[in-house]
């Protein structure tokens, strides 16, 4: 009689040792009495290849991927959902029983079901959305957001060129703006988002004027460190509905979960305080 296997998981990046995601999926695991283990993996680029071609045998199930390896991960796996080809990363990868590596990125599911979670009376449609940066985590807010039908998104980041070439992947539904004139995009929106890293402890405060935000607006924030930042904080000073970013982290988690472990968990006040401990 064969033993039956424990499926294994975990986090993949350098540096790792930040990572909320191990306590986050132990936490599930314990919950649900499931078999299983999940662990940070701390690889070097030149590495990554190889380790994800040998933790299938080792009996790993799949992976995150997280800084620096989510763009490699994509060139690396042999299958890759539309949304992640779209966003041009991945987050979360399912090792197959027949060898092959499928790439997925949840970042955007995770930062929408977070917004529909935390503010049920949203509508994407009720008017454009202001998105602050153009990294990684912006391409994915984007294309989530467009994906849900907020009608246009005024994009602003302080390197201009990376907000172009986001306009040239995703059309005229973009406008640019100058990063010196940021804030005027906020009185024509009724989303906004900061998706780059200022505001996050140890970085620059974000000094973008917030004069023009507009009271009922919906703000969020990716940074979730402090869990609520000083521009979420001026937001709801001035009367908008403001949203966390850790709800993002914890709902961009679910998908993986389930594929490896069989489970679709739920996102409650224990899954943040788990994250959180
Ligand atoms: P990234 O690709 O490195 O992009 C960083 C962004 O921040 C860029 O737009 C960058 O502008 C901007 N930025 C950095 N320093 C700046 C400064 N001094 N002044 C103006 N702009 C500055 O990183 P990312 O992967 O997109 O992540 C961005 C943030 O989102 C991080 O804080 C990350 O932790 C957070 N995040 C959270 C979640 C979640 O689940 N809540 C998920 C993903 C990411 P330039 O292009 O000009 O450099």
């Amino acid at each position: 009689m064969s033993e039956e296997k424990i499926p294994l998981a975990g986090v993949i990046g350098s540096p790792i040792a930040h990572s909320k995601s191990p306590q986050l999926h132990t936490h599930w695991l314990r919950t649900y009495d499931l078999p299983g283990h999940y662990i940070p993996m701390d690889v070097n680029t030149e590495d990554l290849e190889h380790v994800l071609r040998t933790l299938p045998k080792l009996g790993f199930v799949g992976a995150n991927v997280t800084i620096p390896h989510k763009e490699r991960a994509l060139e690396i796996a042999d299958l890759i959902t539309d949304r992640a080809t779209l966003i041009g990363a991945a987050n979360t990868l399912i090792f197959r029983p027949d060898g092959k590596i499928h790439a997925d990125n949840t970042d955007g599911y995770g930062f929408i079901t977070n917004l529909k979670q935390s503010a049920p009376d949203w509508d994407p449609k009720a008017g454009p959305a202001a998105v602050l940066g153009a990294g990684g985590a912006a391409r994915a807010v984007i294309t989530s957001l467009l994906d849900a039908g907020v009608p246009e998104i005024l994009l602003s980041n302080r390197t201009k060129v990376r907000a172009e070439a986001l306009r040239s992947d995703f059309g005229k539904r973009l406008v640019i703006y100058d990063w010196v004139q940021a804030g005027n995009m906020f009185e024509d929106a009724a989303t906004v988002v900061n998706t780059t890293s200022l505001g996050m402890i140890g970085k620059t405060p974000l000094r973008v004027p917030l004069d023009g935000l507009r009271k009922g607006t919906l703000v969020t924030d990716l940074v979730y460190a402090p869990l609520k930042t000083n521009f979420l904080a001026e937001a709801e000073n001035r009367g908008c509905v403001i949203v966390a970013g850790l709800g993002m982290l914890l709902h961009q988690a679910v998908p993986g979960f389930e594929r490896w472990f069989g489970l679709r968990p739920d996102v409650d006040s224990a899954t943040r305080a788990a994250a959180l401990r």
